[in-house]
């Protein structure tokens, strides 16, 4: 596997870490995380941060009841049907498996040789994902919020850089981009948008003054 360059940023780790994404980018982040050992571990830091911040308020300000009934949620063994969750298969990793609910992407053209299909959509956000033959150019676009585009195959770059498997790309509102595929195999990528992102939670306001965000 070639080396993974692009990865997530704090802000949506920690938000990942909290449960506050929405369910395209909380699918998109958990791929990548799925691909890249670094965020792995990064995740894990936030994770322990996460523990420790909500340990020291139980102490400081709550009583003994729900100091425990605090501790005894993060303990909690994780849902049944994450144990059965479906396995990567082939380019696809477990998360984007499970988006499909097991079964493989239906494509459609949508003209130029490029395919998508559409795993979910809502006011929310959308989850889908892309084929662009090699070479081939997807139309320029902005982004009504946040876009977040991970490799799954093949590369391809844009004016912001070089994108290879396991590399996410984070676009933000402003940016007016055209990204290109690479040669060789065609580009498959999984693409999401959410609302702009808002913490909705109390734990990542909690989180900011830990993380400067
Ligand atoms: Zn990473
Ligand atoms: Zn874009």
């Amino acid at each position: 596997m070639t080396e993974i360059t692009h990865h997530i940023s704090e802000e949506l780790l920690t938000a990942y870490a909290a449960g506050s994404l929405g369910q395209a980018f909380s699918v998109a982040v958990a791929a990548h995380v799925s691909l890249c050992l670094e965020c792995r571990a990064r995740l894990a830091a936030v994770e322990h941060v996460g523990g420790a911040v909500l340990d020291g308020l139980a102490t400081q300000s709550v009583g003994g009841d729900l100091k425990a009934a605090v501790m005894a949620a993060l303990d909690m063994p994780a849902p049944a049907e994450e144990a059965t969750a479906p396995r990567r298969s082939g380019i696809y990793p477990g998360a984007v498996m499970a988006a499909l609910k097991g079964r493989p992407p239906k494509w459609r053209a949508l003209g130029a040789g490029i395919r998508q299909c559409i795993i979910s959509e809502g006011p929310d956000g959308s989850l889908r994902l892309l084929y662009i033959p090699p070479g081939q150019a997807v139309p320029d676009h902005g982004h009504g919020g946040l876009e977040m585009t991970l490799v799954l195959q093949g590369s391809f770059h844009d004016e912001t850089g070089q994108f290879g498997v396991g590399d996410i790309e984070i676009a933000a509102e402003e940016l007016e981009h055209t990204p290109i595929a690479g040669q060789g195999l065609a580009c498959i990528c999984l693409a999401a948008t959410d609302a702009p992102l808002r913490f909705r939670s109390w734990l990542p306001r909690l989180l900011q003054p830990v993380f400067r965000i």
